[in-house]
Formats: structure tokens, sequence, C-alpha cells
């Protein structure tokens, strides 16, 4: 059995045995001080392209653990003949997931070779390359051909996370009642009130552009609850493109038109219902499509294509975690906050009791695995250590926890190597517990670990003495608690105090 290293232990207390959702609305790193423009190139191009990547390569949607995916991609070089594209899951990565991520890539590399050909000169400009919005599979054009293909092989990779996206919290039947009854020749006078408060665009084009969305998303539904077969695969590529257009159209001549639909779906609904959030619906509904143009511009950009080779090598890499104890006393606490608190042990203990419930004062197995992301940034670090170029992203297909942005900002620091990896979206969830990845060169290891464990500190005493502050406004009528309870001696002297 291991010793527990310093950051897991900080993890460990920090989260507890179960881990745990915060709840602050985190965009990055709380600690982390380099959020301005010195990272703005985490949206450039190449970051964006390995980000739809990642997320692209999820397929089923039913695994346990949830898929989550993270890339990095390795460009050729004098020394290296191939790009490699290397792929970490949350567990043993599928050849399915590999596989994909090889046709893809060679796939676009090989469309835009086509179009070197089509348009010879030499010169490294982007060729004017126009592309209609729906490119039928028989398409005549070669390059387009090609592209067809890989959309389809997307389309079919992702069907059941577009099927799970499609029916999340069943807002595609709410889509359907209140777009029906927004449609409806006669209407509920609710509905209509709503409509004078609101305002409603009652232009025939616009309606006929609502009603075309309608159709079209219904279409969808049709298609997505059958099984995969070709047939669907190319009946879906069609209506996502003419999703995709009549959302564009109806957000441009009315920004709100989701919002409105959200504001008149509960006078409409025969049920009471929270807010529908369409705008994000509609954006999940349509992501396999963005995600596959955001990859489509590798054949405009001869920067991102020449980051590709003919033939991708494809790895994977997921690091197992060494097993480690760690005891859960109020003394372990202590010395993981390094003494630096001036809260007492009662409050200390009562801090255990909440995170570790009944296994306080035991010795515990530390949970949790490697988190793909930081799989992928050691696998980078040892081939850029090696002296090859790496492009400096970690795509990830869902925002990082909160400790992957620590590992993050604690590697930038350490290394000044500026690796970077997409910031969390939303709240930064830790449902699955966190443990601390090993680099390969042990000095690199040993400094990115002790920056890490200063930050994972501030954030430790930050949450025990926010835990300490609840306390004692829950309890300040408590304090008699705080004298020693009467022992033997104390007892005696007491006696021999009144002469009794
Ligand atoms: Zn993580």
């Amino acid at each position: 059995m291991e010793l527990i290293t310093d950051p897991d232990r900080l993890v460990l207390f920090l989260s507890g045995l179960e881990g745990e959702r915060t709840s602050a609305d985190r965009r990055h790193s709380p600690l982390d001080e380099d959020t301005s423009d010195k990272n703005a190139h985490r949206s450039d191009r190449t970051a964006r392209v390995l980000d739809a990547l990642a997320r692209l390569l999820v397929h089923d949607t039913d695994a346990q653990p949830r898929q989550v995916f993270a890339v990095a991609l390795v460009p050729p070089s004098l020394t290296r003949e191939s790009a490699q594209v290397i792929i970490s899951e949350n567990s043993e990565v599928t050849e399915v997931a590999k596989n994909h991520a090889r046709d893809i890539l060679q796939g676009l590399y090989g469309a835009r070779q086509l179009v070197d050909n089509q348009f010879p000169g030499g010169d490294s400009r982007p060729p004017k390359l126009l592309l209609p919005p729906f490119i039928p599979i028989d398409s005549e054009d070669a390059v387009q051909r090609k592209l067809a293909n890989i959309e389809t092989a997307i389309v079919r990779h992702s069907w059941s996370k577009m099927v799970k996206r499609f029916r999340k919290a069943d807002r595609h039947l709410a889509f359907f009642e209140v777009s029906a009854a927004i449609l409806a020749p006669d209407q509920p006078e609710r509905l209509s009130s709503l409509k004078a408060e609101h305002g409603w665009p009652s232009d025939a084009g616009f309606l006929k552009e609502f009603d075309r969305l309608r159709r079209g998303l219904q279409a969808l539904h049709q298609e997505l609850s059958k099984s995969v077969q070709d047939g669907q695969v190319q009946r879906v590529r069609v209506v996502l493109v003419l999703v995709d257009a009549t959302t564009k159209a109806l957000k441009a001549s009315m920004p709100e038109v989701f919002d409105m639909c959200a504001a008149y779906y509960p006078a409409v609904s025969a049920t009471p219902t929270p807010r529908v959030d369409f705008n994000h619906w509609i954006g999940k509904v349509l992501s396999t499509r963005a995600d596959y143009l955001q990859l489509q511009r590798i054949i405009f950009s001869p920067a991102l294509h020449s980051l590709l080779t003919e033939r991708i090598e494809v790895t994977s890499t997921v690091q197992e975690p060494k097993t480690a104890d760690a005891l859960i006393t109020t003394d372990e606490l202590r010395d993981a906050l390094s003494g630096n608190v001036n809260v007492g042990d009662k409050v200390l203990g009562e801090y255990l009791r909440k995170r570790f419930k009944h296994q306080k004062g035991d010795r515990v197995r530390v949970p949790g695995r490697v988190h793909c992301e930081c799989s992928v940034l050691a696998e980078l670090d040892r081939i850029w250590r090696a002296g090859d170029t790496v492009i400096p992203h970690v795509g990830v297909s869902k925002p990082p926890c909160a400790f992957c942005a620590e590992y993050f900002a604690a590697y930038r620091t350490a290394t000044e190597h500026d690796v970077t990896t997409t910031r969390g979206t939303r709240g930064d969830t830790v449902l699955d517990p966190w443990r601390c990845p090993t680099l390969e060169d042990e000095a690199a290891d040993e400094n990115v670990r002790v920056e890490l464990s200063a930050r994972l500190r501030v954030l430790l005493r930050r949450k025990v003495e926010t835990f300490a502050s609840s306390v004692a406004s829950l309890t300040t009528t408590a304090s008699d608690d705080l004298s020693s309870p009467l022992d033997e001696l104390a007892a005696d002297a007491l006696e021999q105090l009144v002469g009794i």
C-alpha cells in the first residue's frame, strides 16, 4: 500500500468519499490568475477543432461510468512522419472511438488533398470552395462525396447521443406542444394575452419559417425513434441542415424567439411545468452538426491541414492511480492544512463527520481515478520533454471539473508550458472522485505536485473556515460545551476548595 500523496489527501478532504457537486458557478479555477487575454488562444481554431473531435467520439450513452473523452494532437515534424492523436477516456478507450477519430481526420486530410489536386498552384491560400448546404452522398464532386461520407459516419457514430439529447427531459414534447398552440388558428386566451404582452411576429414569412422548424423537428423525432440504418442517417443529415437553417433565420429576425416559446409554454401545457430552456435544447439538437462543421474547417485552413498527415497514428492513454489509504482523523486534516487554520478540533471533527459519516476515524481506501484530460496532459508532457512539438491544448467532450482545472493551472505555473483545456462553462461538478496524475519526469512531477498542493491547501482552508463559521452561527448558545468534563483530579481539587 502506498502512502497517500499530498494532492490526493487534500482532494479527499475537500470532497469526502462520495464526491461532491460544488454549488459555485465558476468559469475557471478560483486561483487561476492567468485568465485574461494571455490564454485567449484557448478559443483558437485548433482548440475548437480538438474540443469538437472529443465530443464527436462519444458513442455509448449507456456506458458506466459515463463516457468522457479527452484528445490531443502531435503534428508531424522532421522526426515524426505521421501526426499522432492521443485519446483518453474515463475508462479503457474503445476501439470504436479510436477508429472513428482516425477515419474522420484521415478523411478530412484526404478531402483537402483532393482540393489541392483540383486547384493546383502550390500557394497555401485556401481555395475558393463553395459547398452546398446539403451534400448528397452520391454527389458527382469527389471532395463533396468524401465530406458527405465523413458526415454520414459521424451521424451514425453519434446516433444514441443524438437521441438522448433530443429527448432529454422531454423538451421535444414541450416544444411540439407550444409550437402547435402558437400556430393553431384559435388560441387559448392566456396564450393570446401573453403574446400581446411579449410580442410575437405576425408576418407570414416568420410564421412559415417557424412552421418549417416545427415540421423539421418532428421529422427528426420520427427518424431518431428508429434504429440506425443507412436511410435514416441520410434523412437525419437532410433534416439537420433544415433545422439549422430555419433556426438561424428565425433568430435573425427575432433573437428571443425561443425565450418567447418558453414564456408561452406554461400557458398551453396541461400540467404545471418548470421553465424550459428551448435555446439550450436546440443548441444540443444541432451540436453534432455544429461539431462536424467545426472539423470540416480543416479543409479550408492550410494551418489546420498542415497539422495532419495521410496516415494518422492514434494512441490511447489511461493512467491507473496507485492504491492508497488515508486516515480520516482531525490530526490528518490539520496536517493536510499545515496547521495553518484557526479552527478547533471539535469543528474539524464535525467537518469530517459530515463528509465521511461513520468512516470518520478510520483508515479508508482513497477512491477515484485519473481524469482523462489529466492523463492526456501527462502524455503530452512526456512527448514535449522528448523534444517534439505538441499542440498545447487538450480537447474535452465535457468541461473539466474543478480539480482538473487546478491541475492544469498548477502545471502551467510549475512547468511554464502553457497547455490549456477548455474552461468549465457550468458549475463545476466533481462527482467522479479525482486522483492526481503522475508525470514521467520526476522533477517536473514533484514541482507540479507542490504547486497543486499549495493551491488545494488554500481551497481546503477556505472550505474548513466557511464550515466553521456556519457551525458557529448555529451553535452560539452552546458555549458551555467548551468546558472540559470534570475529571477525577479536578473533582478532588474542587472538594478541597470548599472543604468537603
Ligand atoms: Zn476532472
